[in-house]
């Protein structure tokens, strides 16, 4: 299963036990999924088309609790998209009119003649805990989460000018910044920020997908961290093998000349340990003397051999080699 239907499927698990949370999650839920029809002789009913069975099964419980509101449950098989099968849940003529009045998608005038709300949620979102039912109700009807491995990204797709504002409110109320973004002619609130969407989803109540988020960004960070400590490591590399060969280079030219017998033979010895292991660093060449010499020990060595090799071969020009990083005050 994706990252977005495992989400979903927490979210349908949420308790939901307070009516007037239900009422908001329920209020989303039919303005995002839910089809008002109009039968004639002014009866009405009421679908909820939706591909997932937690879904279904979320809006059937919400409505049975909430008001004693029994849909009729049938499958539909679309032969147009791959044989998809949408689970289809019907609030029938006689139950219809109830839940719209429940939801004030519909009110009855004085003189009993019912008028019909089709945009703007009716529900009051006063309270905190309706805002993330309300929220929990648009995530599972019109939202969208990446899988976070390949990038962060959560989109609720509104047709609706009025409910995407609505929408936005709540996530506004609820401290969450809101974005825009326009596709063939929708616009959808979208967030890209791997903390604000833990935000929505925690208001929402999906903790163990939280969870899964803040897993996978220590991962990254991690990663991100053992990778700039080895491009550190391979550029120290880098510096110390062309010290080296700086190094070797130079004295390859001392040897061949006459000054190499005139050095003190300290430096001879350094020299000449440089010339057998051309790819040694100074600590391990400082290993290979009898007694061993230090790192400090051997770079100090190293640096005068390099200002006598420069001074004496006259005309060079050259850079005394040394270790990447020589310790400080050598
Ligand atoms: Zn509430």
């Amino acid at each position: 299963m994706s990252f977005s239907s495992d989400c979903k499927e927490e979210l349908c698990r949420v308790p939901c036990d307070k009516a007037c949370c239900r009422l908001s999650e329920l209020s989303a839920l039919y303005m995002t999924l839910g089809t008002l029809s109009l039968l004639g002789q002014g009866r009405l009913s009421v679908q909820f088309a939706v591909e997932s069975p937690a879904i279904a099964r979320r809006i059937f419980v919400l409505m049975q609790k909430q008001a004693q509101i029994v849909a009729q449950l049938h499958y539909v098989t679309y032969a147009r998209f791959g044989g998809r099968r949408k689970c289809v849940l019907t609030v029938g003529p006689k139950q219809a009119p109830a839940f719209l009045l429940l939801l004030g998608m519909m009110e009855v005038g004085e003189d009993g003649t019912p008028t019909l709300h089709s945009t703007v949620p009716r529900v009051k979102l006063n309270r905190d805990c309706d805002r993330r039912a309300f929220l929990r109700g648009a995530l599972l009807g019109c939202g969208t989460l990446n899988d976070p491995n390949h990038g962060y990204h959560l989109e609720l797709t509104v047709r609706e000018d009025s409910l995407r504002l609505y929408i936005a409110k709540c996530l506004q109320s609820l401290n969450i910044p809101v974005k825009y973004t326009q596709r063939r002619g929708v616009t959808s609130l979208y967030c890209k920020q791997s903390d604000q969407i833990a935000d929505i989803l925690t208001a929402a109540g999906a903790f163990t997908a939280v969870t899964r988020l803040e897993s996978l960004r220590v991962k990254r960070q991690v990663l991100g961290t053992v990778n700039r400590a080895m491009n550190c490591d391979n550029a120290n590399l880098r510096k110390q093998m062309d010290a080296s060969q700086r190094q070797f280079a130079l004295i390859s030219r001392l040897a061949a000349s006459d000054h190499f017998s005139a050095m003190p033979p300290a430096l001879q010895q350094i020299a000449q340990a440089r010339l057998q292991s051309p790819d040694m660093t100074l600590e391990e060449l400082g290993q290979t003397f009898t007694p061993p010499i230090g790192k400090s020990g051997v770079n100090h060595r190293m640096r005068r051999l390099m200002r006598f090799a420069s001074e004496e071969l006259e005309g060079e020009t050259t850079h005394p080699g040394t270790d990447a990083a020589p310790p400080a005050g050598l």
